[in-house]
């Protein structure tokens, strides 16, 4: 099959369903400019004093927090701080708006399903975001929420991000490594997976915990696997499309 028949394919089984379900990795937020962590190109193969998966783990927040938000401005609040929702963002929250998407899980923090939902109209309820949002940050003291621009200019001037009512550090809302995820996030993701009848996954490999993990849930009719390169689960799919995801379901109408 061509990559039209498949897209062919995919828009009759969208078309026919009401429960689909969307699993969306780091590929989603590449098409919107936002590096990919993981990838080639990614930060994991630039130049820094400790590897990010260090940086970026709970021991180091503790212990360095100037070393962790100078790393966290840098290589993840100023890549994405431009990125505007693409095609697929924007594809997805409309299918949410028309009543054909339950649900989007996702593995990424930039806030950009949830800006796609503004942008047409669209609930952001069905959003479930497993590694947290860098849009939602808390002081660790009082609990206060504190603004992404706030995090933003502190962590630029190289500082710690402190409460303005306590003077508490800030501490944004993702999972870092050696933390667990959110229980009621993974939960409802697990729900929405196993109650879905279509299952779309783009814009990842899945390698990363938690997402093979999660598909083992699903037990639906369609699985559909959206993405540049092969996956570990190409095998069990219906249907594998290798191109880019924002380009498949613009497709899709
Ligand atoms: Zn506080």
């Amino acid at each position: 099959m061509t990559n039209e028949e498949k897209i062919a394919e995919l828009r009759s089984i969208v078309a026919e369903s009401d429960n689909i379900v969307f699993f969306g990795g780091a590929g989603v937020s590449t098409e919107s400019g936002v590096p990919d962590f993981r990838s080639q190109d990614g930060l994991y193969h630039q130049q820094y004093r400790y590897p990010p998966e260090t940086i970026l783990s709970h021991t180091f927040y503790e212990k360095m927090p100037e070393e962790f938000f100078r790393f966290y401005h840098d290589k993840i609040l100023a890549p994405g701080q431009n990125a505007k929702p693409n095609k697929a963002h924007l594809k997805l929250a409309q299918w949410t708006k028309e009543g054909k998407l339950r649900a989007i899980i996702t593995q990424n923090i930039d806030g950009l399903h949830q800006a796609a939902a503004r942008q047409v109209g669209a609930r952001e309820d069905n959003i479930y975001e497993l590694h947290g949002s860098t849009l939602r940050n808390y002081c660790e003291d009082c609990g206060a929420s504190c603004d992404v621009d706030y995090i933003f200019a502190h962590s630029a001037a190289g500082e710690v991000p402190r409460c303005a009512r306590c003077g508490g550090r800030v501490k944004p809302d993702v999972v870092l490594y050696e933390e667990g995820l959110n229980t009621d996030t993974l939960n409802g993701a697990i729900r929405a997976i196993s109650a879905a009848d279509v299952l779309i996954i783009g814009g990842t490999s899945l390698v990363v915990y938690p997402a093979a993990g999660l598909i083992d849930y699903y037990r639906g009719k369609h699985l559909i696997l959206i993405n540049k390169s092969a996956t570990s689960r190409d095998a069990e799919a219906d249907l594998c499309i290798a191109e880019s995801i924002g380009t498949v379901l613009d497709a899709c109408d």
